[in-house]
């Protein structure tokens, strides 16, 4: 029975609901990611590690909304938190400082202590390009390399060689840039370097050649925030950067908060120049932030006291001695109130979320392994990816793509039957409102998937 139909019997709403959407939305989605074929589940309800669609089945979730959601839907402390927030400030923005800008400031900093100073954004998305302007600012450079199957976000410098075919990818030890968007002809010109992740020698000989050019690199310390770096790699690279004035930009947008507490940096105890974060210090809201060494985050700092910056009002000095940097949400104080809540919790629960993604890992492993299916896990911290092969050494975006995608997936839509959530071919991200009962829920649904692939 292909795992289609029975999906198909139980999702009848969804199926209609996406028909309506695709009136009004490109492919009925608001996010390609959102997608999957032949058609993705609407969901309306969350709490705690729990999703319900229109329909009213219930999953595990195990997307975790990309991973943002580190306590779970609608946990209780953040919610108190907004409501403290608004209530107390009686605002639900400033447009001014406020204190939590640097009560929350504080908290990053002490979870890592490679920022120096750090400005908000929006996003994970704005935190790279912001990352990438100062780091050019920084050394007066403009090209930048990034690595074969990292995401930064979705704009030129970097939306290159993510999920490149390999009939396109080129050399493993030299990849080509692969453009990962229509419409991207007018800057061809910023095509970055691209390197092939834990790959030393290959890595450092590309580094070494455009040496002059670059002005940053920035990787995934964790590559899609479950392939992690090798010590070895990481080393050489902080070197080579170093050895070159070469700005690294650590993107911990995943990683943050999940790889450990002080994210992939911890983990390799490697000072990048530069840091972005996103996702689980927004507690479920939109945010991002870069935070990196005084001497370039200082690039930001508006000149002198009594100097104002306002559109259209003319500027005393050259704007070019100033990096430009700004944003109406910037800062938002339900958001920041969100994260610290988000961060507090974490402090008492990672351990145990860790434990349980651990335990889900084994079992999972054990399960693959008793009916004889080539099922794997590769993670980090409480993020972690099935791949169905015998070989568990997965290592990059190339080893990647050898392991069998199409079983993988075919599971997942088992997976769906038997409510499991996450994106087909998505990583495994877990919350702390992931318990017993959820691990049970979940093995039951694994056994029966691996039974239904034995009869
Ligand atoms: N960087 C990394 C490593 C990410 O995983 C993401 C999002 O998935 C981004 C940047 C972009 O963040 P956002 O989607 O908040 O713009």
């Amino acid at each position: 029975e292909h795992p289609f139909i029975q999906y198909g019997a139980k999702t009848g709403k969804s199926y209609k609901e996406m028909k309506e959407a695709e009136k009004f939305l490109p492919g009925g989605v608001t996010a390609n990611i959102k997608h999957f074929a032949p058609y993705p589940i609407v969901m309306n309800k969350g709490n705690g590690a729990w999703l319900e669609d229109v329909d009213g089945n219930q999953y595990v979730d195990y997307l975790m909304a990309y991973g943002s959601l580190a306590l779970g839907h609608g946990h209780d402390d953040i919610k108190k938190a907004i409501q403290d927030q608004l209530f107390e400030d009686g605002t639900f923005l400033f447009g001014t400082p406020h204190s939590l800008e640097t009560t929350f400031a504080r908290k990053i900093k002490s979870y890592y202590p490679s920022m120096d100073k750090i400005r908000y954004t929006n996003s994970g998305t704005e935190a790279t390009l912001l990352a990438i302007r100062l780091a050019s600012a920084y050394t007066g450079k403009k090209k930048i390399a990034k690595f074969e199957g990292h995401y930064h976000g979705g704009y030129n410098e970097v939306l290159y060689s993510i999920n490149p075919p390999l009939s396109e990818a080129g050399d493993e030890d030299k990849p080509n840039a692969v453009p990962e968007s229509a419409g991207m002809d007018f800057y061809l010109d910023q095509k970055p370097l691209v390197l092939p992740f834990n790959q030393p020698d290959a890595t450092e000989k590309l580094i070494e050649e455009h040496a002059t050019e670059l002005a940053a690199i920035i990787i995934e310390p964790v590559q899609g925030g479950f392939i992690p770096a090798e010590q070895q790699f990481m080393d050489r690279l902080r070197n080579v950067t170093k050895k070159h004035g070469i700005v690294l930009i650590f993107d911990e947008v995943k990683t943050g908060f999940r790889s450990a507490l002080g994210g992939g940096q911890e983990i390799y105890n490697i000072k990048p120049d530069i840091t972005t974060l996103g996702k689980v210090i927004g507690g479920g809201f939109p945010i991002g932030l870069v935070g990196g060494k005084e001497e370039i985050l200082s690039i930001s700092k508006p000149k002198a006291a009594g100097d104002v910056f306002d559109v259209g009002q003319g500027a005393e000095s050259s704007a070019k001695e100033i990096l430009f940097h700004s944003g109406t949400y910037n800062g938002h104080p339900t958001i920041l109130a969100a994260g610290l809540a988000t961060i507090q919790r974490l402090e008492q629960d990672f351990d145990a979320t860790l434990a349980y993604t651990n335990t889900l890992r084994e079992k999972i492993e054990d399960l693959g392994k008793k009916a004889n299916v080539p099922l794997s896990t590769v993670g980090l911290g409480t993020i972690f990816s099935v791949i169905c092969t015998r070989d568990s050494n997965i290592r990059h975006y190339r080893d990647l793509q050898k392991t069998n995608l199409e079983l993988r997936k075919e599971m997942d839509f088992h997976l769906l039957n038997e409510g499991i959530y996450t994106k087909p071919l998505n990583r495994y991200s877990i919350s702390t409102s992931h318990g017993e009962k959820e691990l049970e829920a979940t093995l039951n649904a694994y056994q029966t998937v691996l039974n239904k692939r034995l009869g």
